[in-house]
């Protein structure tokens, strides 16, 4: 079902249910149907894996929690759930994420449909996302460009011609995913070898900051490897730390890379990078647009742009607007 921005067709008033379900964190919110975040809550992931009983459970604590304290005028009337990996949104079922162990053929929305008594959709978190940056952050005003997350892994949701692209089988853009060439050896989250999520997520930053260290090369930070994250490097790189600008400079060529097929493929006019990874927006730009630069041939490097997100840990929740505004909901 295409989505399209919200009309004002049914009440203003009412508002929908949205999860996120990180690979870190768990983003539980009230959003109204114009795409305005009402009330958040935030929590954790067990450490060591929680399974998708538990884990839904907890969810839904939260969402009752969220419902009770809605006004009379803001209760809620759907359920959007944004979950990684893939999944089979048309059956609402998470077929296998990496990032969620022991996740495999979850009927999630069923599930939390019952529990809640509400209808419920579910979508790629990162189209999810995309989709808020499209309605009311950095993603205005264009109608062909891709919102690229830079977390635990990497995700991406494609907006072409003003609606978000799908695909056939389980959701698109699988940016992540697109192996970056033989000099990339490292082992991604979904078994293959050497995949942009090896490179560019915020999990791979930590990791080479580690090499880095390990190595013995100069480097401002003094703490222990366990303590390396891709806010602390976007902190040092400030400083001018060399280690931290190594790293965003591997990030910003891994991203060129992929992403100057992506602009080629599709003839895009914007990339919006979003995530908790994206903190170090300015670090990875330069490198970024300056290996675009040396590959776009759909556009001139000056008429595309390549901007951070505005919106953080609220973009899937405005995106659950659109996506169950225009499920009819
Ligand atoms: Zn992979």
């Amino acid at each position: 079902m295409p989505p399209t921005r919200p009309s004002k067709k049914q009440s203003d008033q009412d508002s929908f249910l949205s999860v996120d379900i990180g690979g870190t964190n768990v983003t539980c919110g009230l959003v109204s149907r114009g795409g305005a975040v009402l009330a958040t809550d935030i929590f954790p992931r067990a450490k060591g894996g929680d399974g998708p009983d538990e884990l839904i459970g907890t969810i839904v604590g939260r969402f009752k929690k969220l419902w009770a304290a809605a006004d009379e005028a803001h209760r809620p009337t759907a359920v959007a759930i944004g979950a990684p990996g893939w999944i089979k949104p048309k059956e609402g079922v998470v077929v296998n994420a990496p990032n969620l162990a022991g996740w495999v053929d979850v009927p999630i929305t069923q599930i939390m449909s019952q529990a809640l008594g509400l209808p419920a959709m579910l979508e790629n978190d990162s189209n999810l996302y995309a989709l808020g940056e499209w309605l009311a952050g950095a993603g205005r005003g264009s109608d062909n460009q891709i919102t690229v997350t830079l977390g635990t892994g990497v995700g991406a949701g494609l907006i072409l011609n003003g609606q978000l692209w799908s695909g056939s089988f389980t959701s698109a853009a699988e940016i992540g995913h697109i192996p970056l060439g033989p000099a990339h050896r490292v082992k991604c989250g979904c078994g293959r070898i050497g995949c942009l999520e090896t490179v560019a997520s915020a999990t791979a930053m930590a990791r080479m900051a580690r090499e880095w260290l390990d190595s013995g090369r100069e480097t401002l930070y003094a703490d222990s490897a366990e303590g390396l994250n891709a806010q602390v490097l976007a902190e040092l790189a400030e400083k001018g730390d060399a280690m931290s600008i190594h790293v965003f400079r591997e990030v910003g060529v891994a991203l060129g890379q992929i992403l100057s097929g992506v602009f080629n493929l599709l003839s895009l006019e914007r990339a919006v990078l979003g995530g908790g990874g994206a903190g170090a927006f300015q670090f990875i730009k330069d490198p970024l647009l300056e290996y675009l630069e040396t590959r776009l041939v759909t556009a001139k490097i000056h008429e595309i742009q390549v901007v951070k997100g505005t919106l953080g840990t609220n973009a899937p929740l405005v995106g659950a607007a659109v996506l169950l505004t225009a499920g009819g909901y």
